[in-house]
């Protein structure tokens, strides 16, 4: 494995640092949510459901939610958009097998949790999913965005790295499925995707 790797982009190290101050964020933003208990004053924390993106986000939503002392529900949903040895996008698809929402979720604050922000196409399908349950608010976490328009211009809350536009692998990105154990983010060499068809 290790001798398909190019470069390392974004290291453990660098991961750890930043993802104490992302979760310090969002759980200052719950806590912003939160109103007071009338009996005692203490900060009453409104319900939330964090929605991971399988499979990409698995290690990034395992080492934040571990960052986040509160009380909330996780119900994943899994989207495929880059499939087999592909590194562009083929178009967003619920995968519904495996997606686990309610249908309604009335009174609770969702946290979307993805690994990667590209064309935009996933997190627009994903929210618009999560709208029709109502929830009192849809806000979104990204592990990286890619610096490339359509990135950009879809609203996200909360980014941990923005990165070049390149294809990038590592800590639960994958290509052809492997690759996710990587602690660290990295790129590729060019002659990993030669024997592949599709792009
Ligand atoms: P979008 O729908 O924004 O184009 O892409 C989101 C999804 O495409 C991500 O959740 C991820 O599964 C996949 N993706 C986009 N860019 C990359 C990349 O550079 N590396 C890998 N491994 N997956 C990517
Ligand atoms: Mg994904």
């Amino acid at each position: 494995m290790q001798q398909d790797i190019e470069k390392v982009l974004i290291s453990r190290d660098e991961i750890d640092e930043r993802l104490d101050q992302l979760a310090k964020e969002i759980y200052d933003d719950i806590l912003a949510d939160a109103s007071p208990c009338p009996k005692n004053g203490t900060p009453i924390i409104p319900d939330i459901t964090l929605v991971p993106i399988l499979t990409g986000s698995i290690i990034f939503v395992a080492d934040l939610i571990r960052r986040l002392p509160i009380k909330m529900q996780i119900r994943v949903m899994s989207i495929t958009s880059y499939p087999g040895t592909s590194t562009s996008t083929k178009g967003a698809s619920v995968e519904a097998a495996l997606t686990r929402l309610p249908d309604n979720l009335t009174g609770h604050h969702v946290l979307i949790i993805d690994d990667i922000l590209d064309s935009g196409n996933t997190l627009r399908l994903v929210k618009n999913i999560l709208s029709e349950r109502n929830p009192n608010s849809i806000r979104s976490c990204m592990l990286l965005r890619k610096q490339r328009p359509e990135a950009l211009a879809e609203p996200c809350e909360y980014v941990a790295f923005d990165i070049p536009d390149e294809f990038v692998i590592g800590y639960g990105l994958d290509y052809d499925d492997y690759y996710r154990n990587l602690p660290e983010i990295c790129t590729l060499k060019p002659e990993v995707y030669e024997n592949s068809s599709s792009s």
